[in-house]
């Protein structure tokens, strides 16, 4: 018997097949009245929204919209409600002292903490970025071997509470990883973090481990700063190739001018960090269409950092906030000039003493420091990261989108501090967080 005829039999394939044509709409029904809400796609606020839900989905957008029989409805008229931010790195299961580094961290990560204690850290770190607004983060590895996707799974069924994950599992990455100090008789343990690469072969073994794991992108390190190596151009394009025919985007981290052009030139979805890119590079990356994740600090948290880590003189400190700032907002409005997507990517894994979604949403300041405008850095936050993601139902606040949004006092347009008034957030229809 074919686990096909098997599966009929059972009646397994009926459900399978009737969802492939999309399930009717069902579950409770909320109607959603705005003071106005966030349109993602044309970048501006339109007043008086109202939203209608069904289930975990949005059925209808709206004015004047009536509630039907049995709806609840819920009174947001004091807020402006935006589609639920997306945070397109993060590493919900990895935390370091800021005055530490990768490899001492790591080291701690995997030798005294272990998956398990790291997986329920990262349970607790998830609900902070769901109450900050957060409802989906793109979790780009440092999980340990495949932590990332029992989190997930526990995310998902509803086990525990937390923003929607999509998650890489280890990054591939030439050999050491990230940890390069680790002494040549201990190398194996670069494999509870990271997933070495040997090959083109190899890398594309690599990429189907970790779609088999439940990966919905691939996190690929084309060098792998702090260490010296890079990956070959026929690796890349090995693990883009399969990332692509089993239709999951590829983030590659990339610090180096040459690995950011390589790993753009190679067709991955976006790079992240390129702390060296050059103009060339840069618009490189827009003609092919690739997106920036800059992930840079903003000058509140980059001044707690040195204040907290530091006993400098409060001039050393304002030189030293100066000289990052400078150097950071530079990189970001030179993508921007050269006309490069950029997508909000916060890499928040310092500890900033402070619950981590809310240090991660910082990341909206960096960019708006640099210049980038307030309307097009929501975006960068909502529909451009959907995208990103290949959802065209995350990010946007429209029929068919999920029902992920957070309401905040005041307009981020008008204000943006008003992003750090969080007062509800809806999370696939049900209400996760209510401050109000
Ligand atoms: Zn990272």
């Amino acid at each position: 018997m074919t686990r096909l005829r098997q599966a009929a039999l059972l009646g397994l394939l009926l459900p399978a097949l009737a969802l492939a044509q999309g399930p009717p709409p069902s579950g409770p029904v909320t109607l959603v009245r705005t003071g106005r809400v966030f349109d993602a796609e044309a970048g501006r606020m339109v007043e008086g929204q109202d939203l209608l839900i069904r289930g975990d989905r949005i059925e209808a957008v709206g004015t004047g919209l009536d509630a039907p029989d049995g709806a609840t409805v819920l009174d947001l008229r004091r807020y402006t409600v935006l589609p639920g931010l997306i945070d397109a790195h993060t590493h919900l299961l990895y935390l370091e002292e800021p005055n530490s580094s990768l490899m001492e961290g790591g080291m701690k990560a995997v030798l005294t903490e272990g998956l398990p204690l790291r997986a329920l850290r990262g349970a607790t770190r998830a609900k902070t970025f769901l109450d900050a607004g957060i409802t989906t983060v793109r979790d780009l590895g440092n999980s340990g071997r495949f932590g990332d996707q029992a989190l997930r799974r526990a995310i998902d069924e509803g086990t525990l509470p937390g923003p929607r994950i999509i998650g890489s599992g280890p990054g591939l990455s030439p050999d050491g990883g990230q940890f390069p100090d680790l002494l040549h008789p201990h190398q194996g343990l670069v494999a509870e973090e990271y997933r070495i690469v040997r090959g083109p072969g190899d890398a594309v073994a690599a990429v189907r481990e970790a779609v088999a794991q439940g990966a919905g992108v691939v996190k690929v390190y084309a060098d792998n700063t702090p260490g010296r190596l890079s990956l070959t151009d026929e690796e890349l394009a090995a693990v883009v190739g399969e990332a692509r025919r089993l239709g999951v985007p590829v983030a590659a981290h990339a610090t180096l001018d040459d690995a950011i052009r390589r790993a753009a030139e190679s067709g991955v979805s976006s790079i992240e960090h390129a702390y060296m890119a050059s103009d060339s590079t840069f618009a490189a990356m827009a003609r092919l269409g690739v997106a920036y994740v800059p992930t840079e600090i903003d000058s509140v948290t980059v001044r707690g950092y040195f204040e907290a880590t530091t006993d400098f003189a409060p001039e050393e400190i304002d030189r030293r906030v100066t000289g990052y700032l400078g150097w950071s907002r530079d990189r970001i409005r030179r993508a921007h000039a050269a006309g490069v997507r950029i997508v909000a990517g916060s890499d928040a894994y310092l500890d900033a003493g402070r619950p981590q979604g809310e240090v991660a949403k910082r990341m909206l300041w960096a960019y708006l420091g640099a210049g980038i405008p307030a309307a097009e850095v929501l975006q960068a936050a909502t529909i451009r990261a959907g995208a990103l993601l290949g959802r065209d139902d995350l990010g946007v606040l429209r029929p068919g989108a999920l029902a992920d949004l957070v309401a905040v006092e005041g307009d981020p347009l008008e204000d943006f501090d008003s992003l750090e008034q969080v007062r509800l957030v809806m999370k696939g229809g049900a209400v996760a967080h209510d401050a109000r």
